[in-house]
């Protein structure tokens, strides 16, 4: 689109002495942002279609590309920015809704960084990982309520069907259409590996991925596409999508241009039709109708499967989960607002919702003071960027983490924010074939199984300092815990000490 008035964000710099005129970047841009002037003979470039992705830097044989922050200004304003102005310009050129891809870019706390880690010292001593036992093994799921001992002495217990994870870190939905059928099959293969989970998201299962069911979480989304029996049962956990914490109170929508054949069977809608979730499910208004449908999901699947419901992060989060829990759910995911998306409205993006670090601490208080936080398994995802963020998530109470973002940048993604464009340069948010080629799934997979591997290992680390052998001990050991430049509401909010106390 030509957009009036705005200047490119970026420049392509090309260094005239190193380029050979391979002509690779032109051939390999899927954006059109090298150009080869024939009638000149020159190698040009259209800096306002460049988005920034670094794939012809990759893959310039001299390396002679550089990407540069373009140096147009405006005059400078802290109220009227430039990003400010160049939205008002983009509206004014197309009355829409502004359209982003990936997690906000305002600058709202990370509370992770504002939270520090204990270790241990002189009493309770540290665990060496390298030569203890550490166990990170996870157990996702409702716990018994009650033992009880048989005449004969045997324990008795009421058991649920749980989802064993062998780290505490589980890759969070991203729909087939959204995705790439490689992107997919990465992360079925790295699940499988590495003994977690992925998740369909809400574009159904496409055939050829059933046979990683043992490791896929199927989801149930509002615009239910590709539900079926043979789905629902494919999968080990169902997750129920109430909502998302990049766009709480908002559907989805996927482009007819992504609607190729494949996903359009896949999603059990004609081919190059936009899939558009509504933003309620249209037979949910009540904790009893959520219930209806968990029962509904158990009983298709003969009740051995756990329920899993996927909540964005909102201002009334606690009492929203509290209901959840008491629906019959097994699992609640709360998904925090830096989260990532395929699309979202920027307004809603960086405007509502709340951070996940207050969300998991406000809900787990809320379950544990009702005295019913045995009943769920808590995951937490929206901008878990590290092992040191994991760990800190389950000492406020998570069991375990949904990642999103750190998995795409695994398998290349370099977060040019242009996933709603479908033109992804490294095969990953794009259907088309020839962009989807570029994704090599077992390079894509070996790349995840590392990254998951090296956050274990630094978990078990981390465990091992404060003198923790057992991922239990952990979650919800807040005590582990201390808050720094915080105030005495974050800490509150966060059942938190300060550093130094
Ligand atoms: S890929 Fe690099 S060497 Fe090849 S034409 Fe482009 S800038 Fe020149
Ligand atoms: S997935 Fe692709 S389009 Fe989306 S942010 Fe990453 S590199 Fe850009």
């Amino acid at each position: 689109m030509n957009e009036t008035y705005i200047m490119p964000d970026y420049e392509i710099v090309r260094n005239a002495e190193r380029c050979v005129r391979c002509m690779a970047c032109v051939r390999l841009c899927a954006n059109g942002a090298h150009i080869f002037d024939e009638k000149r003979g020159v190698l040009t470039a259209d800096d306002s279609k460049c988005v920034n992705c670094h794939y012809c830097v990759a893959n310039c044989p001299t390396k002679a590309i550089k990407i540069v922050r373009s140096d147009h200004c405006f005059k400078p304003s802290a109220n009227y920015t430039e990003d400010v102005i160049k939205d008002i310009y983009r509206q004014a050129d197309t009355g829409g809704v502004l359209l982003s891809s990936m997690g906000t870019t305002k600058s709202y706390p990370v509370y992770w960084d504002k939270m520090l880690v204990n270790a241990s010292q002189v009493t309770n001593p540290p665990i060496d990982p390298l030569r203890e036992p550490m166990e990170i093994r996870t157990f996702l799921g409702k716990k018994p309520e009650t033992v009880k001992y048989r005449a004969d002495g045997r324990l008795e217990a009421e058991t649920h069907p749980n989802l064993m994870l062998k780290t505490p870190i589980m890759f969070s939905a991203m729909s087939y259409g959204s995705i790439s059928k490689n992107a997919h099959i990465a992360l079925a293969r790295a699940a499988e590996e590495l003994g977690t989970f992925y998740n369909t998201g809400e574009g159904g299962l496409h055939e050829d991925l059933y046979q990683y069911g043992a490791n896929t979480i199927v989801q149930v989304a509002s615009g239910r596409f590709g539900v079926h029996p043979a789905y629902l049962n494919a999968g080990a956990a169902i997750e129920i999508k109430m909502g998302q914490g990049a766009k709480p109170g908002i559907g989805g929508h996927l482009p007819g241009s992504k609607i190729g054949e494949d996903v359009s069977r896949t999603r059990m809608i004609p081919k190059g039709t936009d899939a558009i979730s509504p933003a309620p499910h249209h037979d949910i208004y009540s904790i009893e109708d959520l219930r209806q449908l968990v029962f509904g999901l158990k009983e298709a699947t003969d009740y051995k499967k756990p329920v899993i419901v996927k909540i964005a992060a909102v201002h009334n989060i606690a009492a929203i989960a509290s209901g959840i829990a008491r629906s019959g759910a097994d699992i609640i995911a709360i998904d925090g607002f830096r989260g990532g998306t395929g699309a979202a409205p920027t307004r809603i993006r960086d405007n509502v919702g709340i951070p996940i670090e207050l969300a998991l601490a406000a809900v787990d208080t809320r379950l544990r003071d009702e005295g019913i936080r045995g009943r769920v398994g808590l995951v937490a995802g929206g901008s878990v960027r590290s092992s040191a963020d994991v760990v800190k998530a389950i000492a406020l109470g998570a069991d375990a983490v949904y990642i999103a973002t750190p998995a795409l940048l695994a398998m290349g993604c370099h977060l040019c924010r242009s996933c709603h464009g479908g033109k992804c340069n490294w095969g990953i948010a794009t259907q088309s074939p020839e962009l989807v080629a570029r994704l090599d799934p077992d390079v894509a997979r070996e790349r995840l199984v590392n990254l998951v591997t090296a956050w274990s290992r630094e978990i078990m680390e981390m465990m091992g300092g404060m003198g923790i052998n057992s991922i239990e001990a952990l979650r919800g050991n807040r005590l582990m815990l201390r808050g720094i430049g915080l105030t005495q509401k974050e800490l509150d909010v966060l059942g938190i000490r300060h550093a130094g106390e």
